[in-house]
């Protein structure tokens, strides 16, 4: 019988509609796969002035990433991918750039919101990785800080996030020092 004839069969012998969404909410959890895998992408310029928080962590700069929020785009990304891997929305619909609550807020609030919306479907997240591409700050000397600052928000072992820096070898505006881009992957696994 497909979930849709289980869901059909109980909704039609449940005594109410409660015990129907209970029992589908359960059901649902039973036949999803046990691990899933989600991807997620920002990117945000580089403004003269703005602070730079990068996984939660203030690097030394003259120049930060522009946006409504902190702008960290590590956290952005990283939320995606979690976000993501569930089958969610991506975080522009939870946290809207209009949204005036949502101004300058710490991005680590992203990550801890999006790690319990995962947690609210049976998953728990497993890992991270991520590529920082950026040709200026250098952020090699901060990837520990970071480590520890997200795996905290996260929930998981610092070794469980995996935080990469490269350029853009001075290719198209990302290379010309103009913005700062994430690529990352997050793996959830049923609790
Ligand atoms: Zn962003």
């Amino acid at each position: 019988m497909s979930i849709r004839g289980f869901t059909s069969f109980f909704y039609l012998s449940s005594p109410n509609s409660r015990t129907f969404f209970f029992i589908h909410f359960h059901i649902r959890i039973y036949m999803s796969p046990p691990i899933r895998i989600g991807v997620g992408y920002d990117i945000h310029p580089l403004k003269q002035g703005r602070r730079c928080i990068l996984g939660g962590v203030e690097i030394p700069s003259e120049v930060g990433p522009d946006g409504h929020s902190d702008a960290d785009v590590l956290c952005h990304a990283i939320a995606d991918a979690i976000l993501g891997a569930a089958g969610l929305r991506d975080i522009g619909f939870y946290f809207p750039n209009t949204d005036p609550a949502c101004k300058d807020m710490c991005s680590l609030d992203i990550l801890r919101c999006a790690v319990a919306e995962v947690g609210k479907r049976g998953y728990a997240l497993q890992n991270i990785d991520a590529v920082v591409i950026a040709e200026r700050p250098k952020i090699a000397a901060h990837i520990a800080a970071m480590q520890a600052s997200l795996a905290a928000a996260l929930g998981i072992a610092p070794d469980c996030v995996g935080v990469k820096a490269t350029t853009n070898e001075k290719l198209d505006d990302l290379g010309a020092g103009l913005g700062i881009a994430v690529h990352a992957v997050a793996l959830i696994a049923k609790i």
